[in-house]
């Protein structure tokens, strides 16, 4: 038989799709997937049901409709100051999985380089080899996660095209600060790069750290790629619908992409969506508010079951070192044990590194904190039980 794509080949299942089988194989308490165990806001769902019998139901605009493409310019000037033009520089993507997807089509040729900063998230790295291009990975340390400048620099080439750089940051719950973004967009410009800006946690953020889009910096607008997802804005994951802001000429090529990966988008989830962007602050500020308990809740459950917990400054995760609980397996057993044995479920950290890549930790696991609270308490009182028997 003929050989295959390579890439595609060699790739396992992701790690989110096995846990969360296993979870629901085994009954377990499901904090591995990123996603809120609830149905998410009832008068968005309501707006989508009212589109659906309402229409249109038939192709909408390659682009997006044009309520969402004005809503999410209007988001991105009310939130960042950006000046967005709806008409040409935002496009709605099936979640951020496509836009990132598309992105990385339209900007990597073969023998490009492309930087992703480790811990990653696990879809950036087969697109960006499925273009032939090389990644270059980056790593942070717990438990600080800060970003090293230096190994930063080291890691651009003359043939570095783009950086994958995702704030607040999926798995370590990091908000990149004003240095940190300096210092990225100083390599950038110096480098004439281009970086995709993962900032689908954009506003899932908690008390004294602000969300800065590196589009924002000086010399930045027409080198960054902002990717948003209503998914993580709205509660609504199983909704997939993602969306871009970039300036005109990067947009008109993304958008070449998108219209051979997806075409078109669901317009009754685009509706719905549009209607929610518009939502004045207190919608925001809640949805936050209601996470910062969440993530305070198992925080605790977490310290008090032994686990060395390190904070999280957003998004839905907390990460939490294993050391301390003196078991001798790696990530990967211990989790599965915890889902099988413990009944709930997490994430390896490893998952989160490229299999060629040394110096990956073992003993990290990602908890994920957007759950009813009943959720979390019963789960903290089942972890409870592992750090004693391990102790
Ligand atoms: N980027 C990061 C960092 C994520 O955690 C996720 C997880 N959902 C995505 C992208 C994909 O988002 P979507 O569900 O909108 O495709
Ligand atoms: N982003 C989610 C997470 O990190 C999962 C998305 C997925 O299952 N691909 O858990």
């Amino acid at each position: 038989m003929r050989s295959v794509n390579g890439t595609f080949e060699a790739l396992g299942t992701t790690i989110f799709a096995v846990m969360s089988q296993l979870a629901n194989e085994q009954g377990a308490i499901n904090l591995g997937q990123g996603a809120p165990d609830d149905e998410g806001p009832e008068d968005l769902r309501r707006k989508a049901a009212d589109a659906v019998i309402k229409g249109p139901n038939q192709y909408p605009p390659m682009m997006g409709v044009p309520e969402l493409l004005k809503a999410v310019a209007a988001h991105d000037n009310r939130f960042y100051d950006l000046g967005v033009d709806a008409g040409s520089e935002v496009m709605v993507t099936a979640g951020a999985t496509e836009a990132l997807a598309a992105s990385l089509m339209a900007l990597l040729e073969p023998g490009d380089e492309a930087i992703v900063i480790e811990p990653a998230y696990d879809s950036y790295k087969p697109v960006i080899e499925a273009m032939g291009a090389k990644a270059v990975c980056v790593q942070l340390k717990a438990p600080e996660w800060k970003l090293d400048e230096e190994a930063l620099a080291r890691a651009f080439s003359d043939k570095t095209k783009l950086l994958v750089f995702n704030s607040p940051m999926n798995p370590t719950g990091r908000v990149f600060t004003k240095n940190e973004l300096e210092a990225i967009a100083a390599l950038v410009r110096k480098h004439d790069a281009y970086v995709i800006c993962d900032e689908v946690y954009e506003h899932l953020i908690y008390q004294g750290h602000a969300h800065v889009p590196l589009m924002t910096l000086p010399g930045m607008r027409e080198r960054c790629v902002k990717i948003g997802s209503a998914g993580k804005t709205f509660s609504l994951t199983g909704w997939k619908i993602g969306y871009i802001t970039a300036c005109e000429k990067l947009m008109g090529v993304i958008a070449k992409a998108h219209q051979f990966i997806t075409f078109t988008i669901p317009p009754a989830f685009q509706y719905a969506v549009a209607w929610g962007l518009e939502q004045d602050d207190s919608y925001y500020k809640a949805l936050a508010a209601d996470l910062e308990k969440k993530r305070d809740l198992l925080t605790a459950g977490l310290r008090e079951a032994g686990f060395d917990v390190i904070p999280a400054e957003g998004t839905y995760f907390v990460t939490t070192d294993i050391r301390a609980l003196g078991y001798k397996g790696t990530d990967f057993e211990f989790c599965r044990e915890l889902t099988t044995e413990t009944k709930v479920a997490a994430i390896p950290i490893s998952a989160f590194y490229a299999p060629e890549s040394e110096n990956v930790p073992e003993t990290l696991i990602r908890f994920c904190f957007c759950k009813q609270p009943a959720a979390l308490e019963e789960a903290a009182k089942r972890l409870k039980r592992v750090g004693q028997k391990v102790a």
